[in-house]
C-alpha cells in the first residue's frame, strides 16, 4: 500500500542506536610509487560520502517510480507519497515549524537564489564577508560587513548595520564556516535581526551535518542546506521558511507543476510555496535521499555523532599544532567551538603543493583553494601572515571529518604533513 505520513521518523529502541556506516569506506587508491593504499578521505565538508539507509532508501525506491502529484497510477499514488514523506522528514529534521515552507532545490546556492527572488521589492540584505559565495553574492541590494573579530562583535555591527536601513531588510548568515568550522551565534543574530524588524537567512550548509538545527527554537526565518554535504548523493537541497515571502515572490522556474491554470487570459500560479518554486518534474529520487539520511542522523541521536566529531578534531588539530611549519586559519581563535573542518597553510608549500603530495604519496583526500569563500579566505591569509607565516599565499589547505574518519586518517594526515616540511 500507499505508506502513510509519519510525525517524525521511527525511533529506534532506547539501546538500539547505531552510528550508519557509509559507502565507500574500504576504497583503495593508487599512490604515485605504485603501491595502493586505503583512502583517507578527509573532504566531508566538499561532498560527505553516502550513507548506508540513504543508498537503502532510493534502492527501495527505484522500481516502481512515476511523476509526483500528476499521475492516477499506483506507481505516482507511491511516488508522490515518497516524495511528500521526504518533505516531512526534513522538516522535522530541521525542526521547523508546521507552517514554514519546505521546497526541494538543488543544493544551498539553488535555494539561496531562489529567496533572493522573492525579497519584497526594496529589500536589503546584510552579510558578512565570511560567508561562502552562494550567501554573499544572490543579493542585488547588499550591505557587506567586515568578517567581525570576535563573535559578539558579529552581533553589534549587524545591530548597527540593521539599525541604518530603511524598508524590508535580510540579515545572512552562516551557521558553521565552511572554511575554519567555527561556530557563529545564530540565535542571538536572529534576535537583533527581528528586533530591527528584519529577517534571517542561515546558510546551515556545514552546521546539519555535524550539529541539531532546530528552525523553530533558534526563531530562523529562512535555512538552506544541501543533501551532498549531508551524507546523500548529489542533487538535492532545501530552502525552508516563511510562506509569505516565498508565496508572493516570481515562480522561481516557471513550467508545469506550478501552475494551476494557463488559458487565453493569463497564467494562474500557486501561491503554496511548494508547487509555486518546484516547476518541472521534481528530482524525487534526490529528495527522498535527503530525506533518509536526515531520517538516519535523527535515529542516531546527535550526542554519539558529536562526541566522537570533537574527540576526532581535537586529535587533529592538536596533531598540527606540533607541526611548527602548519599555521591554522581561524577567526575568532584557537578555543572557539567549531565543527569538524580546519584549515591551515604550510610554510614552504602552496597549498595545491600539499594537497597534491597528501593525496599522491598518502592517499589522503584534502581540499585546497578559496573554498567558494575568497573575501574570507584572503582575510584569513592576511592574519595568518600578521602572525609571523610566510606571506603572500593565496589559498589554504582544508581538512573536513565526519561519520567513517579514524584516528588512522587523522593521524595519517599529521605525520604526512610531519615528513613534506621535514624534506
Ligand atoms: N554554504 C556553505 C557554508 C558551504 O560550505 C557550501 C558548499 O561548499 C555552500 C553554501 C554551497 O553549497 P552547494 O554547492 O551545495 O550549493
Amino acid at each position: 500500500s500507499v505508506p502513510a505520513q509519519a510525525d517524525s521518523p521511527e525511533q529506534p529502541a532506547p539501546g538500539s542506536r547505531t552510528v550508519p556506516t557509509v559507502l565507500g569506506g574500504d576504497l583503495e587508491v593508487p599512490l604515485k610509487d605504485g603501491r595502493t593504499v586505503h583512502y583517507a578521505n578527509l573532504d566531508y565538508a566538499a561532498s560527505a560520502p553516502c550513507l548506508e539507509p540513504v543508498s537503502a532508501a532510493v534502492n527501495a525506491a527505484l522500481p516502481a517510480y512515476s511523476s509526483v502529484h500528476r499521475g492516477a497510477g499506483y506507481a505516482s499514488q507511491l511516488t508522490t507519497a515518497r516524495y511528500e514523506q521526504a518533505r516531512h522528514s526534513v522538516r522535522a529534521f530541521a525542526g521547523a515549524r508546521s507552517d514554514d515552507a519546505v521546497i526541494f532545490t538543488r543544493n544551498t546556492t539553488d535555494a539561496t537564489n531562489l529567496l533572493a527572488g522573492c525579497l519584497p521589492a526594496g529589500t536589503t540584505a546584510v552579510v558578512f564577508d565570511s560567508e561562502h559565495h552562494a550567501s554573499l553574492l544572490p543579493w542585488d541590494d547588499v550591505v557587506r560587513l567586515a568578517p567581525p573579530a570576535f563573535p559578539g562583535e558579529a552581533v553589534r555591527a549587524a545591530d548597527s548595520a540593521l539599525a541604518g536601513i530603511a524598508g524590508p531588510k535580510l540579515l545572512v548568515v552562516t551557521a558553521a564556516s565552511n572554511v575554519t568550522g567555527e561556530l557563529w551565534p545564530i540565535a542571538a543574530l536572529a534576535h537583533i535581526a527581528h528586533r530591527h524588524g528584519a529577517r534571517i537567512l542561515v546558510d546551515a550548509a556545514q552546521l546539519v551535518p555535524h550539529r541539531q538545527l532546530n528552525v523553530a527554537a533558534l526563531d530562523l526565518d529562512y535555512v538552506a542546506f544541501s543533501g551532498h554535504k549531508l551524507y546523500a548523493p548529489f542533487g538535492a537541497g532545501v530552502l525552508i521558511g516563511r510562506r509569505d515571502w516565498l508565496a508572493a515572490g516570481e515562480p522561481y522556474l516557471k513550467g508545469g507543476g506550478a501552475v494551476k491554470a494557463v488559458g487565453a487570459d493569463g497564467i494562474e500560479w500557486h501561491e503554496d510555496p511548494e508547487p509555486r518554486h518546484e516547476a518541472g518534474t521534481p528530482n524525487v529520487l534526490g529528495a527522498i535521499a535527503l530525506a533518509a539520511a536526515c531520517d538516519a542522523l535523527a535515529a542516531t541521536g546527535w550526542a554519539p555523532l558529536v562526541i566522537e566529531e570533537e574527540r576526532l578534531i581535537a586529535r587533529l588539530r592538536d596533531g598540527l599544532a606540533t607541526v611548527d611549519a602548519v599555521h591554522e586559519l581561524s577567526l575568532w581563535g584557537p578555543d572557539h567551538p567549531r565543527v569538524g573542518i580546519v584549515s591551515f597553510v604550510v610554510d614552504g608549500y602552496s597549498a595545491r603543493e600539499v594537497a597534491e603530495a597528501l593525496s599522491n604519496e598518502y592517499g589522503i583526500g584534502v581540499r585546497d583553494g578559496k573554498f567558494c569563500a575568497h573575501p574570507f579566505v584572503s582575510h584569513l591569509l592576511g592574519a595568518v601572515a600578521d602572525g609571523g607565516c610566510e606571506d603572500g599565499r593565496v589559498a589554504a589547505v582544508r581538512a573536513s571529518i565526519g561519520i567513517g574518519t579514524t584516528d588512522e586518517h587523522v593521524d595519517r594526515l599529521v605525520e604526512a604533513l610531519r615528513e613534506l616540511v621535514s624534506r
